[in-house]
């Protein structure tokens, strides 16, 4: 049973004007709906091409049928045509009808709602109709959001009643979504590893950072012999990194092993010192970086092969760019950092233990 009339009237000509055309839309219950020939052709193209095809009978009615949906949601369907407007509660009965007649009939703007009303009410339990009526209608945020939600749920999606229809009767399908899955999690993983890597350039490029600091200005525990220890002041705002990095610098400069005798944590820092030199712009004489100039001048450790080669200057690139792009990021917490008057540079007390001398420079 329809509910209720499509417009104000049905039976009469709203305007008045008795010279404009009605078409007849007829619904799968067999009802007739009156609706003026220019309201329909200026909502849909669809409309337009039905209606000025010649008719056989010039004094003949001309309908339309628009089956195989409910014969309200046709109601409700034709009222959006008058108004553009529908209303949630109709949205809510009728949205997949409302999708398929507005991709049928080419009607965009309700075609749009659908799609965001749909979204807004995707289930588990719904999702593979969803998803497979959003194919058939060629919505592509729709079905992109059905595919994120089988994805991220398969493992209860499999169990609805809706994804045993679709292995049942669309195998294709099935595969199709299957396929998505599969490039999601291969994509998920590219980008876990890309997130890893990129956080250890951020890491390398912070220690860095550190380096020079502890370097020039020296922080707590070490520090170039010629700068003046401060009081009383807290410890720079990387201590974590900047700790470990004068922990390392002090077993460096103190270690019996070294990096010959095979000690895997002088290594590390020789990698430090050897990165810090890949990375330095400053003159010779003006860095105060152990082994900076040693390695500028091709001193240090050579590399093996090609390919090492490679990969250092890869790697060199990567920190450079991590750098620039922490600055920028950072530049703005700085600013705020310095106003309220806390510096990256670090203090140095009276137990200080200025270590860097008795490395090799
Ligand atoms: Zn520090
Ligand atoms: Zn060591
Ligand atoms: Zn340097």
């Amino acid at each position: 049973m329809c509910r209720r009339p499509a417009s104000p009237t049905e039976s009469e000509n709203l305007s008045g004007d008795s010279t404009e055309i009605y078409i007849q839309i007829v619904t799968s219950s067999g009802r007739t709906i009156p609706v003026p020939a220019n309201i329909l052709a200026s909502a849909s193209t669809v409309f337009e091409s039905i209606i000025s095809r010649p008719r056989k009978h010039r004094s003949s009615e001309k309908s339309i049928p628009i089956a195989g949906v409910p014969c309200d949601a046709v109601v409700v369907f034709v009222g959006f045509l008058y108004s553009n407007r529908c209303a949630e509660e109709d949205m809510e009965k009728y949205g997949i009808h409302l999708l398929a007649l507005s991709h049928v009939y080419l009607v965009p703007k309700l075609k749009s709602q659908c799609t965001k009303a749909l979204i807004q009410r995707l289930t588990i339990e719904n999702v593979t109709d969803v998803l497979q009526l959003a194919r058939l209608c060629d919505a592509p945020d729709l079905y992109l959001k059905c595919m994120k939600l089988v994805s991220n749920k398969f493992k209860i999606v499999e169990q609805t009643e809706g994804w045993k229809f679709l292995q049942n009767n669309d195998p294709f399908f099935e595969l199709e979504i299957l396929q998505f899955i599969d490039e999601t999690e291969s994509r998920r993983k590219v980008s876990r590893k890309q997130r890893k890597e990129q956080s250890l350039y951020f890491e390398l490029s912070e220690a860095m950072e550190c380096l020079e600091h502890i370097c020039t200005e020296g922080c707590i525990n070490v520090g170039p012999n010629d700068v003046v220890p401060r009081k009383n002041r807290a410890p720079c705002n990387k201590f974590s990194t900047c700790n470990g990095l004068q922990l390392s610098i002090q077993h460096f400069a103190n270690c019996k092993k070294r990096v010959n005798g095979g000690c895997v944590r002088c290594k590390r820092m020789w990698q430090l010192f050897k990165l810090h030199s890949s990375i330095c712009e400053l003159p010779d004489s003006d860095c105060k970086v152990p082994l900076c100039r040693r390695f500028k001048m091709g001193g240090g450790e050579e590399m093996k092969n090609k390919k090492e080669k490679e990969r250092w200057g890869l790697l060199v690139k990567k920190v450079v760019v991590a750098r620039a792009t922490s600055s920028l990021l950072l530049s703005k917490r700085k600013r705020v950092e310095e106003e309220a008057g806390t510096g990256a540079c670090g203090e140095v007390n009276d137990n200080h233990n200025h270590v860097i001398r008795k490395l090799i420079c």
